[in-house]
Order: C-alpha cells, then structure tokens, then sequence
C-alpha cells in the first residue's frame, strides 16, 4: 500500500544519516569507533558542507544530552525515539556518562538489524554484557534488554503499545528523564508528533526533550529541500512544525512542557567550542560559504524543560 511504502521511505532515512556519519568520521570530524559495526563502508564523498552539518548536528545534541547527565549525575534515564543506528549508547559507556538505563525505539525492522549487528560484533556486544549484572540478557529479533541498554521495535505513532513496552522493559517514571528525537518528528504528521511530546509531558515530571530537525522550511531553499525529498518517496507530513523556531517551541509549550527554547544550526555552530570548529574548517576545503550557511539556517534544535525536582534544567544552553 502507500502508507507501506512512504513508512519504507522514512526507514531508509536512518541508512542516510549512518552513511554520512560515517563518512564525516572517516574525514576526522569527529571520533566515533562504533559507527563502522552498522555502516561497513565509508561509501561515496560527501560535500563538506554536509559533513560540517552534521558536525553541527552531532556536537550540538551530545552538548545538551551530556549537559543534562551531569546535571542529573548519571541517575537518569534516556530515552531516543526514531534512534536508527546511533551509537550513543556506546559513546556514553566509554565516556563514564551512562545514565542508569538508555532506552531506544524504532521501527521493528530498523531494530532487527541493529540487534543482528551488535550479536554479531564483539565491540558492540561487550559493552552491553559488561553493564549487565546477570546471565540472562534478553535478546530476541526485535527486541534487546539489559541493565542498562534497552532497544525496542515500535511504531512511534502508536503511543500505547509503546508506553506499554517501555514499562515492561522498566522505565521509571520518577527519574529525570531525557528524550531526543533526532530528524524524526518531521516524518509524522504534526497530530502524531504533538501525541509524543503531549505523552512524554505527562510520563515524567522531570524531564528534558530535545528536538532536531529542519526550519524555515516556507522559503524558496526549504522548498527545494522539500522536493528533493519527495523525489524519494519521502514525504515530510511534519512539515507544519518546522515553519519557524517559534512555532517549534510553541508545540512544547502548548503541550505540558514549562520551558522552550530554540536555534537554528548557523547559531549552534557559532556558539560550539570555537577551537573545536577551527580544527573541524581545516580538514577541508569550503570555498562556498553561502551554502553551508543555507544549510545550518534549515535545521534547528529545540529543547524544552519540566523540572519538578529544581535541578535547574531549564538553564542547560550552549
Ligand atoms: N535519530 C537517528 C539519527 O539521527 O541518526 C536516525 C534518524 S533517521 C533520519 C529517522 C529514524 O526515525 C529512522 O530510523 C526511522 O525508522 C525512525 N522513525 C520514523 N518514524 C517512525 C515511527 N513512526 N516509529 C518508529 N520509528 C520511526
């Protein structure tokens, strides 16, 4: 059917951020030794503009993720929704920055082959079986649960089936929690997304959410993104949300959440460690400058805060 194909389209969007994370990390971005285990090869040159997007991209979500964990001292829960082949997890255990358990969803098939790749790497397994206290480690086709690390075959539009499966696997509702969503929401219709963050509002009553995702999306350069996209098949149904970063923050606060902010990437990226970004302008050569600028003016992270415990999570910013 159609709504088969278009969910297969925005499936093999999480091939499409692994292989340009893993070329950007192939050029020295930024480390990430997991990335190789779900990406064998470095594949086709990307533009540099797009591998400094997704520098921007990385460095700007593991800012305020890495922000909340230490504010929270690790005893916390995440919880990253459309996760894809992210490595997050792996990069948190080698950092000492684990929160009590990390919990991933998407799609059952996405997860199947994610969970096929860490049995079969060692460097993907040993980490999860090193946090995990007993024997037994659930492990089956489409779902992985440890002490720890928890993946899980979902469908994000079906709030339920997906709260329901978050407790069995033990999410608590009384620890801090954060939840991301990295190029995800856009996907769903702004109905389906608004039921997210509406649900994650009344699930925790300390929590933070970080959302990232296109902007400026009603001018002639978001137009363009836009078709490229359909070209593939791949409908941006969230669209809506993305005209403007006052309409992305509205979405928080109209929906239970106490505190919203947003930027767009051109202003993260000015705002990362500036010693960092200088190394990162070196690696290659970008001659034009008006277009990576376009670029980071089209994405944006929103984050937005409930803090009933007063750890002070509304101040965590760049
Ligand atoms: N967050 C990862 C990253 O940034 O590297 C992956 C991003 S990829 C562009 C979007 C991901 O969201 C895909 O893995 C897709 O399967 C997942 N996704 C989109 N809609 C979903 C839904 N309704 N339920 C579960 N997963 C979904």
């Amino acid at each position: 059917t159609d709504s088969d194909t278009a969910d297969e389209a925005v499936r093999a969007t999480c091939d499409d951020a692994t292989t340009c994370k893993r070329f950007a990390t192939s050029k020295g971005y930024w480390k990430d030794p997991y990335m190789q285990y779900f990406a064998r090869s470095v594949g086709e040159r990307k533009a540099p503009e797009i591998n400094r997007g997704y520098y921007a991209r990385v460095q700007g979500m593991n800012h305020l993720l890495d922000a909340f964990i230490r504010k929270t001292e690790c005893d916390c829960q995440v919880i990253n929704l459309g996760a894809g082949l992210d490595t997050t997890f792996w990069r948190l255990k080698e950092e000492n920055l684990l929160p009590r358990k990390f919990f991933e969803i998407d799609f059952p098939t996405v997860v199947a082959r994610k969970i096929h790749n860490i049995k079969k790497k060692p460097p993907l397994s040993k980490p999860i079986i090193e946090t995990h206290s007993t024997d037994s480690l659930l492990l089956d086709a489409h779902s992985l649960d440890s002490d720890r690390y928890c993946i899980i075959g979902a469908d994000l539009r079906d709030i339920s089936t997906l709260d329901q499966k978050l407790k069995k696997f033990q999410l608590n509702q009384e620890l801090p929690t954060m939840l991301l969503s990295e190029c995800v929401l856009v996907y769903m219709t702004p109905s389906h997304s608004s039921n997210i963050i509406h649900w994650a509002a009344e699930s925790f009553h300390t929590a933070m959410f970080i959302n990232y995702e296109q902007v400026n999306m009603s001018d002639r350069f978001g137009q363009v993104m836009i078709e490229n996209l359909q070209r593939r098949q791949c409908n941006l149904a969230g669209v809506e949300a993305c005209q403007s970063l006052e309409s992305q923050k509205e979405r928080f606060l109209k929906s239970g959440w106490e505190h919203a902010d947003a930027l767009d990437m051109m202003t993260v990226y000015s705002m990362l460690p500036q010693e960092d970004v200088a190394r990162i302008e070196r690696l290659e050569f970008l001659d034009e400058k008006e277009l990576l600028h376009q670029l980071l003016q089209h994405y944006s992270i929103c984050w937005a805060t409930k803090d009933k415990l007063n750890l002070g999570l509304s101040q965590l910013a760049y």
